[in-house]
């Protein structure tokens, strides 16, 4: 595809530039050639006509000098630009192919870039339809017991409820997350939004033996935003700090200037590589499967990433492994 595409280009680079070149070549002879010999002499008549001076006037032999003169260097100018024409005959083409590469690397980098999540969404909506399509084949063999349908159905819900977080998730980071000029803005009071959250998650970080604490610089810190969008995104980073953490505990500082918010979610977990950190908001990246007893689809931070690019604004981590993680968002208020 990007083949014919490179050639295509290749091609219209090409004639593009001989086109140019050849306007060029032509402008520069017809101009010369009003400036050299016979142009030349009726010029300076005509000035001096204008002048009323006619002592310098040329005589004959001065003239056919002149006209002589003229056509030698029209000639030579005529050979160069053939010369130079017949050079570019064979590099242009070479320099078009290499343009028209530099020129698709851009797209074809996307493309493949797509094609991968498109490929990944895929593998991960399979995943859950074979599980449930093997259970159901085995539940069908044989006449069971009620309690083995339950079994069966109840294992069949909870694919069901990771198929639609996945289908969710692809969802938003395919048109939501990228669109925000048609959502409701509002001013949101992170304080309010942070602590809420906290209680809300409460049930999950009792049971892990975590403690949370939120660290409001003022009463109240306040951004302009769509609520849903901020929602997720400190909902995706304060669920990560809880998943990667056992008996621990997570900050969340909060700062204000005139114009920006700056979050800082802080846990003392598992902790992040270098060489994995580089790669967290990728879509569908997760750090080695077997170190979360929780499955995911490493698609959070991916969110997070862009719900905070779409509000122009930055996402970092810094984490060492076995002593925590700070992911930090700063937002424009
Ligand atoms: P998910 O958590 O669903 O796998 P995310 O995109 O949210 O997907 O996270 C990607 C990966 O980053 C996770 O698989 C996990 O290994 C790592 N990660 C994210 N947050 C933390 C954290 N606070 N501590 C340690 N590892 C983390």
């Amino acid at each position: 595809m990007f083949t014919k595409a490179r050639l295509q280009l290749t091609l219209f680079y090409t004639l593009l530039f001989f086109v140019l070149f050849w306007v060029f070549s032509f402008g520069i002879y017809f101009w010369m050639d009003r400036s050299f010999g016979e142009g030349y002499i009726s010029e300076v008549k005509q000035q001096q006509t204008q002048k009323g001076d006619h002592q310098g006037e040329f005589d004959d032999s001065q003239q056919t000098l002149t006209t002589i003169a003229g056509d030698v260097a029209l000639k030579r100018l005529l050979t160069v630009l053939i010369t130079i024409n017949s050079i570019l005959l064979f590099i242009i083409p070479i320099i078009s192919w290499y343009l028209a590469k530099k020129s698709l690397e851009p797209i074809q980098a996307a493309h493949e870039k797509q094609n991968q999540f498109v490929a990944d969404a895929s593998h991960e909506l399979r995943t859950p339809i074979s599980i449930m399509i093997a259970e159901i084949e085995v539940a069908l063999k044989k006449e069971r017991a009620e309690k083995d349908y339950k079994i069966i159905l109840k294992s069949n819900k909870e694919e069901l409820e990771r198929l639609g977080t996945l289908v969710k998730n692809l969802l938003f980071l395919a048109r939501d997350g990228v669109n925000k000029q048609h959502k409701r803005m509002e001013e949101i009071d992170l304080t309010d939004l942070l602590s809420t959250l906290i209680i809300q998650f409460k049930p999950i970080y009792q049971k892990k033996q975590i403690l949370i604490e939120l660290h409001p610089a003022e009463d109240s810190v306040t951004m302009k935003g769509n609520f849903s969008d901020i929602r997720q995104l400190f909902l995706n980073l304060i669920d990560n700090a809880i998943k990667y953490t056992d008996k621990g505990r997570i900050d969340i500082d909060l700062r204000q200037t005139n114009k920006f918010v700056r979050v800082n979610v802080s846990d003392t977990g598992m902790g992040i590589s270098q060489k994995n950190q580089k790669l967290l908001f990728d879509r569908f990246y997760r750090v080695e499967m077997a170190r979360s007893e929780t499955k995911g689809y490493g698609l959070g931070l991916s969110i997070c990433k862009a719900i905070v690019e779409s509000y122009h604004g930055s996402i970092g981590v810094n984490s060492i492994v076995n002593q925590g993680s700070v992911f930090t968002v700063i937002l424009p208020k």
